[in-house]
């Protein structure tokens, strides 16, 4: 057996993926590799992404991380879903909410006896039977025993690298300031045998992770791994990104508002206000898109707007050679559901999993491949999901994503839902039976039929399960704070702490 150890991860990029890598390995492997992360602080970050879902709870839990101290550091709210308005047509607003919808039974969702009950005039709305839901149009928060309410965080994501870097530098990481000029492969292997800095400086290594975003300096400027173009099935291109101060105390969710070529964002945290316009430029100019946004944000500005132009896609590889795409160099699906960060923290756990002894195994990055690319299918085809279900017809940009094409394991879930009200999580996927039921009734979908065990119930149980549920849910939101006064009162303790 060969002697060589895996023992130098060098990561490419200081962006949230960056130090969210270094951070993670350096803490789980710390003593067996050597972490050096090289960023350019000429070139930055993105500078977006603030709005994240509730498995990152439990990446910072991984990592000991204390969660008032991490929430004070990055001006962080709670955050219990996702509120879209005009999507399914101008004027209508659904909740994507966290957590759990009601109680299934075993055989059948709680939808299923939803649409029984509604159908005998014997429920209110779908959102009144959801804790997280009720709960955050009230504006209240607090955390609850057995962690009953699921939520996760609204963050400033250049103070979440930061605060992420004073973790990863106190458990050894190196970080080098430069640019990298030159990615040098190995004549043989064609591996990437080293980093070449602007400086001069050479920085060598057994295994690198490519987190330069858009850019993708290592896995494509260098391996050309190939990108798989989803722009056909995802077709916004460009957004602008600008902070506002707070007029209001936050509320504790996104907001996502649909316009005739795309949507905006809200995201409320305790300093300040993160807003965007996100759109399509075949549909609309940038100069429109920009007075657009400045018409609709409240609040003073705090900074200059930041324009972004992406493509909808996936790397084809994202494990190639001695090389991980970790953040947008792997790719990027788009912002409504606020999957990028999860699916850093996906590929960095992944990573960590398959973290070679010795030589990497090309098992490992077969598997490694096959897994992200699962991951990337699945939340791709949730987001189609809320372009092409609507009843919108008012602008080109709706009638292009109503009429287009969409991937086959897509149209075999809105069948399958609309024909029976059913629907499967499939393979550990991401977002859940009560993600898709509440987008796929919000967008506009109503089941022709349920399942049969709904109707075992007579009216009365029937109205008495309704009516227990969402009593439960109303007198447990009844006893909850604010979210504002929580928020501050759990990170006042912290800042006081830290002072
Ligand atoms: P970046 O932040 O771009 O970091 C790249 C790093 O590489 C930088 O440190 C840069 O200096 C370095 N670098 C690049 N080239 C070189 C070089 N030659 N030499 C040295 N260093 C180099 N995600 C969410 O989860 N929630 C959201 O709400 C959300 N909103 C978004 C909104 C928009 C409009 C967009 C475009 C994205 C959004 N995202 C969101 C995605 C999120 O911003 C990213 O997933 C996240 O910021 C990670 O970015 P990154 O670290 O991969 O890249």
């Amino acid at each position: 057996m060969s002697e060589h150890r895996m023992r130098r991860v060098v990561i490419a990029g200081g962006g949230t993926a960056g130090w969210m890598a270094a951070a993670a390995i350096a803490r789980t492997l710390g003593r067996t590799v050597d972490v050096t992360l090289v960023e350019s602080d000429a070139i930055g970050t993105i500078g977006v992404g603030e709005s994240t879902i509730p498995p990152l709870v439990n990446y910072n839990r991984l990592l000991g991380i204390n969660e008032a101290e991490f929430m004070a550091a990055t001006q962080a709210t709670f955050k219990l879903g996702i509120l879209f308005d005009n999507w399914k047509e101008q004027g209508d607003r659904y909740f994507h909410s966290f957590g759990i919808t009601g109680k299934d039974h075993w055989s059948a969702g709680f939808q299923h006896f939803w649409l029984h009950a509604r159908a005998r005039g014997l429920a209110g709305p779908y959102g009144d039977y959801c804790l997280e839901l009720v709960a955050a149009l009230r504006e209240k928060f607090a955390h609850l025993p057995d962690d009953r309410m699921n939520y996760s965080y609204q963050l400033d994501s250049g103070l979440y690298a930061q605060f992420l870097r004073k973790m990863a530098e106190g458990d050894g990481t190196r970080r080098i300031e430069g640019k990298i000029a030159r990615v040098e492969l190995n004549g043989e292997s064609g591996d990437i045998a080293a980093l070449a800095l602007e400086s001069g400086e050479r920085i060598e290594g057994d295994l690198f992770i490519d987190c330069t975003g858009f850019r993708a300096v290592l896995i494509e400027g260098a391996l050309h791994a190939g990108f798989e173009d989803w722009t056909h099935w995802l077709p916004c291109d460009s957004a602008i990104a600008i902070q506002t101060e707070s007029v209001a105390p936050p509320v504790p969710y996104t907001r996502v508002i649909a316009h005739d070529s795309g949507w905006r964002w809200r995201i409320p945290l305790q300093h300040r206000v993160g807003n965007g316009i996100v759109y399509s430029s075949r549909y609309l100019d940038k100069d429109a898109a920009h007075q657009r946004l400045m018409g609709e944000i409240e609040g003073k500005t705090v900074t200059e707007p930041n324009f972004l132009r992406f493509v909808t896609g996936v790397r084809r590889k994202q494990w190639h050679r001695n090389c991980v795409a970790i953040g947008l160099s792997g790719g990027f699906t788009e912002p409504l559901e606020s999957t990028s960060i999860h699916l850093i923290q996906r590929a960095v756990l992944r990573l960590i999993r398959m973290m070679p002894l010795r030589e990497i195994s090309e098992r490992d990055i077969a598997e490694f491949n096959e897994q992200q690319e699962t991951d990337a299918v699945q939340i791709r085809d949730f987001l189609v999901l809320h372009y092409k279900v609507t009843d919108r017809r008012d602008s080109p940009f709706w009638r292009h994503c109503q009429s287009m094409e969409i991937p086959d394991s897509l149209a075999q879930k809105i069948e399958l839902f609309r024909e029976t009200g059913r629907v499967f999580r499939k393979n550990d996927e991401l977002f859940a039976e009560n993600s898709w039921v509440q987008v796929m009734m919000g967008q506009g979908i109503t089941p022709r039929a349920w399942h049969p065990i709904a109707e075992k119930l007579r009216d009365d149980e029937l109205a008495k399960l309704m009516t227990t549920i969402s009593d439960q849910v109303k007198h447990t939101v009844a006893t909850l704070p604010a979210h504002g006064d929580y928020v501050a009162q759990y990170c006042g303790a912290a800042r006081a702490a830290a002072a």
